[in-house]
């Protein structure tokens, strides 16, 4: 099967690829466990170097790779610069850090001198997504193979072209060739390749029936699995928030990427009184966001990635219209060509409606009512998924008694949910686990290792 590349803002097909056939998967991952028993011995001044390098290649190329992202999944070009720049960050990041992250630790025991090390598991095969063609890419690289693990990319099929160049990248910053290739495979090929004794671990970005498959297939094998997943964020408004601060960042929060990432805000559950203010605010910001041509400089969201995606969506806005959500705005499929969708906002939401159920990717704030700041918070977790959190309060006493309380992998209070690479991320129930990104990323797949000496 041969894997294409379509323009969303345009339906036009720009290239397609074969796939990396079967004997050059096979040939591609004895090369890599030999490349990463080398690289494994370098010392991480030695796995800086070219780290450090890469960074520096990306900040150059960023508005080559900004172009490539609008042209295969629609990301205006000045998202697509800011996020190769994020890559660049996270690079240098790790580069800087992964020796402190890493450094063995003493701990007294009946031993002479008992310490605990940190070693490489080997190759790792990460499966992402298309959301964030760079970014996640990045967010798996700096950390892995700073730790002295090499890795292996099965990118999302429409964004072969994005896949290619950080190969390319990578080859360019003097990465070992082999440490790191893309393998242009469908979804089918991926069980097999983690079955395969010279794969040490697995992690995915993706939806839920994806994550499943892969924590199925790395189960089965015995290999450690990181789960990234989907979310449905709750975004919660409480009586004394900052009513403007909330409705600005949240209309932000809601439509970044076009709606498309796992951590924008996805329910608004807003406290009875600030309700009705609170929804004719994130209205107003919501209308004043530009959708259009991603390769315009003006434009704030581009179309959905793809075709398909969008029609889902707009079937899951319809459900919920017709299970009594209010369409304020948007909330009608566009006529043309290309994968655009409006930016709209469902309000009178209620629990058990699709829209507070499932995840709605792309640009649709679905605002639910709660009467009181309890309330908000177990309408927060009745999802399954639990990824972020937002709270909006200015009080530190409801603060210091609600985060607890939330059932996300992160909460972040008077602010948008995001990711840094000083910061863990990742989520509990559905939306995954295990975690990236910070001291705990680093920590995903390395051999933690005693060592205990007479
Ligand atoms: P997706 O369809 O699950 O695709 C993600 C990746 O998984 C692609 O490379 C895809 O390959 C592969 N894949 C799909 N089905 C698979 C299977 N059965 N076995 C193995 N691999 C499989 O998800 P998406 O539509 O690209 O991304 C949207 C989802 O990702 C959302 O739910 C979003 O919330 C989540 N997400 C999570 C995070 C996070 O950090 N938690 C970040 C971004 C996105 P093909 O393209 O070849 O099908």
């Amino acid at each position: 099967m041969a894997i294409e590349t379509v323009n969303p803002a345009t339906g036009e097909r720009l290239a397609t690829y074969p796939e990396t056939a079967p004997a050059e998967v096979d040939r591609i991952l004895g090369a890599a466990v030999e490349a990463q028993r080398a690289w494994a011995r370098a010392s991480f001044a030695e796995r800086a170097l070219p780290m450090r390098k890469v960074a520096a290649l990306l900040r150059e190329r960023a508005p080559e790779y900004a172009k490539l992202m609008a042209l295969e999944m629609g990301k205006p070009l000045k998202d697509g610069a800011a996020e190769v720049t994020k890559c660049a960050w996270v690079c240098e990041y790790y580069a800087g850090s992964a020796a402190a992250h890493l450094a063995p630790r003493e701990e007294p025991s009946d031993a002479g001198r008992s310490y605990v090390r940190f070693d490489p598991l080997g190759v790792v095969l990460a499966v992402m997504p298309w959301n964030f063609p760079f970014w996640q890419v990045f967010r798996f690289i700096a950390p892995h193979l700073m730790a002295g693990n090499g890795g292996l990319l099965k990118h999302a099929s429409n964004v072969p072209q994005c896949a290619l160049a950080i190969e390319r990248v990578m080859h360019d910053a003097g990465f070992p060739r082999d440490l790191f290739r893309t393998l242009l495979v469908g979804a089918g090929a991926v069980a097999g390749i983690i079955r395969d004794p010279r794969v040490a671990a697995a992690t995915i970005t993706g939806s839920e029936p994806a994550g499943r498959s892969v924590a199925e297939a790395a189960g089965r094998a015995l290999k450690p699995s990181v789960l990234e997943l989907g979310g449905s964020d709750p975004f919660i408004v409480l009586a004394d928030a900052d009513l403007d601060a909330a409705a600005k960042t949240g209309a932000v929060a809601r439509t970044v990427n076009a709606g498309q990432s796992c951590i924008c805000a996805k329910r608004f559950i807003v406290e009875a009184p600030v309700h009705d203010a609170f929804l004719s605010r994130l209205t107003e910001a919501m209308r004043a966001i530009r959708v259009g041509d991603p390769l315009d400089p003006a434009t704030d969201i581009g179309p959905q990635a793809r075709r398909e995606l969008r029609d889902e969506l707009h079937g899951q806005v319809t459900q919920a219209i017709g299970e009594g959500a209010r369409a304020v705005l948007g909330c009608t499929v566009p006529a043309g060509p290309g994968a655009f969708y409006p930016v709209s906002v469902l309000a009178d939401v209620r629990p058990g409606n699709v829209a507070a159920r499932e995840e709605l990717f792309g640009p649709v704030a679905v605002v639910i009512r709660a009467e009181t700041a309890d309330q908000a918070v177990a309408i927060a977790n009745d999802s399954r998924f639990g990824l972020g959190a937002s709270l909006w309060t200015r009080d530190p006493a409801q603060v210091e008694r609600l985060v607890p309380r939330i059932e996300a992998g992160a909460v972040f209070v008077n602010g948008l949910v995001k990711s840094d690479p000083r910061l863990p991320f990742g989520g509990v129930k559905s939306s995954g686990y295990g975690r990236e990104l910070g001291l705990e990323g680093i920590r995903a797949f390395v051999n933690v290792k005693t060592v205990w000496i007479r």
